[in-house]
């Protein structure tokens, strides 16, 4: 079973589900050519996508188009299910940076045919994410600023405040859908930048108060 630590305690949780925001960003719905979404657009990833920081990332070879997309990730701490926004913060554990890494290649592809995102957004590896650092020492997420650096140049810099869905009402339409559980994450959407992933490369992910993790690629 995939776990995740919690910085602070050094405690390892076991990591359930991992459900996503597309297209959170407008900047980054425009850069996709895709419309700014008026419903939250959900899709999965499973615990095995998971990735602990330094760990190295292993480029599926069914692809040749790997993109990053740095995310707030925000953990679930308590069951939910069909939570009201109001009192959505009241479930959420702590929060970690992540890396939505995408099969670029096949998600085209699936779009154009209609299928399903689980391999271009699901291989094993296709989620890297840090410690998590607990909601109290982070305080209000609502305007964090987040980046993503390759071979120490910045690809992706945004803050939060730019996210269409806030995060409330993101676990209040998560929960109406899927029960939330104790160590499930939830990916908030990527700021434009979004771009290619090569062997070779170091990718460096940033939140401000929430943490750092690096991962060498290959
Ligand atoms: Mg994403």
């Amino acid at each position: 079973m995939k776990t995740i630590r919690l910085r602070a305690e050094g405690r390892e949780l076991p990591v359930g589900k991992i459900i996503c925001l597309a297209r959170n960003y407008a900047e980054h719905a425009k850069e996709m050519k895709g419309e700014v979404p008026d419903r939250p657009v959900l899709f999965l990833k499973p615990s095995t996508a998971l990735l602990a920081p330094n760990d190295t990332i292993r480029l599926p070879e069914f692809s040749t188009e790997v993109h990053h997309e740095v995310e707030l990730v925000v953990v679930v701490g308590k069951l939910a299910q069909s939570i009201p926004a109001e009192r959505a913060m009241d479930y959420v554990l702590g929060y970690a940076v992540g890396v939505d890494l995408t099969a670029r290649d096949l998600q085209k592809r699936a779009k154009e045919r209609g299928e399903p995102w689980a391999v271009a957004k699901g291989f094993d590896g296709s989620a890297p994410v840090s410690e998590v650092t607990l909601a109290l020492e982070v305080g209000e997420p609502t305007d964090l600023p987040l980046s993503l650096k390759i071979n120490g140049e910045i690809r992706q810099s945004g803050r939060t405040s730019q996210m269409i869905f806030k995060i409330p009402e993101f676990l209040s339409f998560a929960s109406s859908i899927f029960t939330l559980e104790p160590g499930d994450l939830l990916f908030t959407g990527t700021p434009s930048g979004v771009g290619p992933v090569l062997s070779g490369d170091v990718i460096e992910a940033e939140i401000g108060r929430v943490g750092y993790a690096r991962w060498p690629v290959e």
